[in-house]
Formats: structure tokens, sequence, C-alpha cells
């Protein structure tokens, strides 16, 4: 198994058909998540396009999440975590951590979506909406959002089968100042495995 850091990222190819597992090892990590066709990183994942393609704004076992050409990327195969995951919220970004009070250099998914590319070698052309997995997003009354805490287990897991030959990269959510990683806001390693 493969650890994405706490506070940090970490990304890696896919093989069209090949599995990616993704543990939520501590059990309320939040790890954010994004794929690009390893052929063209223009096109990449996108959560505005698969809520469209799945008629939900959480995927379940089965379905295939899409890229901003609406082609199927990576399916969810597996969930073993309550089945609770977000498509809504942009990844955390200096900037949020500003807003949140933060004076000094925050860690932040953004970074370390571009950091974990610039390890292989690339770079993203922009920052698409992550899928975060783990994160606990419910719409209240049908319209307002609320961070809660994630309600997934030390251990449980998910798995993302990959559509087409692609680049998936993590990020163990540095969020500290809400309880998107649990009520004592301390973030914690996650790990992924390859599975053919
Ligand atoms: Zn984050």
């Amino acid at each position: 198994m493969i650890e994405i850091p706490a506070r940090k990222g970490k990304a890696v190819r896919v093989g069209q058909g090949q599995r990616v597992r993704v543990v939520n090892t501590k059990g309320q990590q939040v790890v954010d998540t994004w794929a690009f066709n390893a052929e063209d990183m223009r096109e990449f994942m996108s959560m505005e396009h698969s809520r469209v393609a799945i008629g939900r704004i959480i995927p379940a076992i089965g379905d295939a999440l899409v890229t901003n050409k609406r082609r199927p990327i990576l399916t969810l195969v597996e969930d073993t975590s309550g089945g609770i995951h977000d498509t809504l919220f942009a990844s955390c970004d200096r900037w949020r951590y500003e807003l949140l009070g933060c004076s000094e250099y925050h860690d932040n998914c953004t970074d370390n979506l571009w950091a974990a590319l610039k390890a292989l070698g690339l770079e993203p052309p922009e920052t698409p909406a992550p899928l975060n997995l783990f994160m606990n997003i419910p719409v209240i009354d049908g319209n307002r959002v609320e961070v809660r805490p994630p309600v997934s287990t030390p251990g449980s897991y998910v798995s993302l089968r990959a559509e087409m030959d692609c680049i998936v990269a993590f990020s163990a959510c540095p969020q500290d100042m809400l309880p998107v990683n649990g009520l004592t806001m301390r973030p914690t390693e996650a790990h992924f495995e390859l599975l053919d």
C-alpha cells in the first residue's frame, strides 16, 4: 500500500481496467481525488458533468464519473465507508485558509494536487473540482450545505476502476480549522493500492 502522507498529496498512473483502492486508514480523513486522461491532461474528471451523468450528488456503487468531455473515467466499484462523499466543495486552497483567519501559509489540497503531479513531471491545465472521498457535506432542506465529520470508519475503503488510462491524484486534506477531518480536527495519513 502506498501512503498519502497527512496533509500531503500523491499521484499515480492507473491503466484502463485497473482499480485503485483508497483506504481511510484512521477513519476520519477526507481524501480529495482527481483524475486526468493520461493522453491529454486537458480532459479530466469533472464533478459538474458527473452529477448530470449519474443523476445525483453522491456517486453510488456502479456509478461512472465522467470527464469534461462526458466520457467515463472512474467507476465506483466498492465502498465500505458508509457511502458519504462530496462532489460540491472546491478543494481547499491558501485563500480558503486566509478567509478562515490563517495568517501564515497553510498546506492545502490545491497545492498538493500540483505538487503530486509535478513529482510525475506533469502539470494540470487547472484545478478541477475534486471528488472529495469520505467528506460529509449534507444538503439541508434541499438547499443549505454544512460541514460535518466523516461517517467512515478506520480501514474502510473505496475502489475506483479506471475506464481509460489516467493519472489519479490524491490529497489527504490538511483542513484543521473546521471538522472536515473529524471533530478532533487532526489530519491523518491515508493509503491506496492498485489492483488488476
Ligand atoms: Zn483540502
